[in-house]
């Protein structure tokens, strides 16, 4: 059996249209997916899906950098990489020429996420178990075999690797049960996207309580102003007993977001997210500093397993945000994760996006099991777009993640999706403007109106 194709696909969902999703630093987000889909001739009806999450323009840049990663698969034994998934990522992220982009980070490095985790899911499928139980009944030594532990071994060796897989083995079975039972906790951003009114704030606040959610996320940074107020807002109407987080985007510089979040505290926000750059490993050592006891939050721009080592070993982070297609993939966050327990910080993972939430459940509900054995302080990112285009869309209940049970990484899109939501032909695209959001067809490759020192092309101009 070999692989006989690797398929891209261009995906994006006009979201700006609707604000969704607009937060500091992305007024106008247009969901996208570099998405992936592996063929095999082993006539079982399984393929592997994957992708890159975006945000529009790019996204194509994206495809192109995922294109290049096809000699690596097709007309290889199917058995052969997927019984080494360890080896295959070390071949991809190691490739001298390719890595000079990077190295192991952006574009390159998210591209092989992509490849990676379409292999997972296709490994799963294969297997009959969603990836979280497919990961966690893996012994402890098949589990350290992924991981490259170049640039780690100062922080976590394999052997202390081992260990902490070892030490959670006990009462795994139970913790399985549990987790089918009972769900992983959740939080909601669905309120806070910057683009909302007070009212639509006010309203999805409490629409969030009556689902459940014991913690929320607020979007801040743009309007000090502004920030007060709907802190304020979301305060008033949730009361003193729901955690709610902010989120600033990267938006600050390093002085800026100690003083901007001192004026939030008297609203009490449980943690501050992405403060400042997530290259700034000493700026999110200083701010974690200055504003105990709130607690620093971040991940999702986090290039790589390396600067998460750096934000650990300097006492930057109350909680790592892993993201599920940022970095190389699942081998790279099962790197992330056991760093995470070597240092005793909860992984409370980004989502939302197009199909984050999906994939990202699967490596939280591994954790549990697996790794740190914990719930405790321990919540995923959920936001209510876009699950209606996967085929094994996530469930949410009582605030809760539902485990998925079917076979794979919850990552296929419906084939009607990829059809519709194609760029730049599909129907969503190549349809008439909606005039009400100022959008227009070709709008994903349109610069932003009124950013500054681009010139906005008149809306019946074709963007090539
Ligand atoms: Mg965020």
């Amino acid at each position: 059996m070999i692989f006989t194709g690797l398929d891209i696909a261009d995906i994006r969902f006009p979201t700006s249209r609707e604000l969704d999703g607009s937060d500091a630093m992305n007024p106008d987000p247009d969901y996208s997916a570099a998405y992936v889909l592996i063929r095999t001739d082993a006539g079982d009806g399984h393929e592997g899906h994957g992708f890159a999450f975006t945000i529009g323009r790019g996204n194509d840049v994206q495809a192109a950098a995922i294109a290049s990663l096809r000699p690596y698969l097709v007309g290889r034994s199917v058995e052969a990489v997927l019984a080494d998934l360890g080896g295959f990522w070390r071949e991809l992220v190691h490739d001298s020429q390719l890595r000079w982009l990077g190295p192991e980070k952006g574009v390159m490095h998210m591209a092989i996420a992509a490849v990676v985790n379409a292999l997972w899911d296709l490994r799963a499928k294969r297997a009959g178990l969603p990836l979280w139980r497919l990961l966690a009944r893996m012994s402890p030594e098949e589990l350290v075999d992924l991981v490259d532990f170049r640039y780690l071994s100062d922080a976590l060796t394999r052997d202390e690797a081992l260990q902490i897989l070892r030490d959670a083995r006990p009462g795994w079975a139970e913790r399985e049960e549990h987790l089918l039972s009972e769900g992983f906790p959740a939080y909601t951003t669905s309120p806070g996207w910057l683009g909302y009114d007070d009212e639509k704030l006010r309203r999805l606040c409490k629409e969030a309580l009556a689902d459940g959610f014991t913690q929320i996320k607020l979007k801040v940074g743009a309007d000090l102003a502004d920030d007060i107020r709907r802190m304020g807002i979301a305060r008033q109407t949730c009361g003193p007993d729901i955690r709610i987080a902010v989120d600033a985007n990267q938006r600050w510089d390093v002085p800026q977001a100690i003083s901007w979040v001192r004026e939030l505290a008297p609203f009490d926000p449980y943690w501050i997210e992405e403060p400042t750059s997530p290259d700034d490993v000493v700026g999110h050592a200083t701010i974690a500093r200055e504003l105990a006891p709130v607690r620093i939050a971040t991940g999702e721009h986090v290039a790589n397993r390396v600067v998460f080592k750096q934000l650990l070993q300097l006492d930057a982070i109350s909680y790592v945000q892993i993201d599920a297609s940022r970095v190389a993939g699942v081998n790279e966050n099962i790197a992330i994760l056991l760093l995470a327990a070597k240092f005793g910080v909860p992984v409370c993972p980004h989502a939302g996006g197009v199909g984050l939430c999906e994939l990202v459940q699967h490596l939280s509900m591994f954790d549990y099991v697996a790794v740190s054995g914990s719930m405790q302080d321990r919540v995923i990112e959920y936001v209510d777009h876009l699950h209606e285009h996967f085929v094994d869309p996530v469930v949410i209940r009582k605030g809760r993640y539902v485990a998925p049970t079917a076979p794979g990484f919850s990552a296929t899109m419906r084939p009607e999706t990829l059809t519709e939501y194609a760029y730049p032909d599909g129907p969503v695209w190549a349809a008439p403007a909606t005039a009400e959001a100022g959008a227009t067809a070709n709008g994903a490759t349109t610069p932003p109106t009124g950013a500054p020192g681009v010139e906005t092309p008149p809306a019946e101009v074709a963007v090539p």
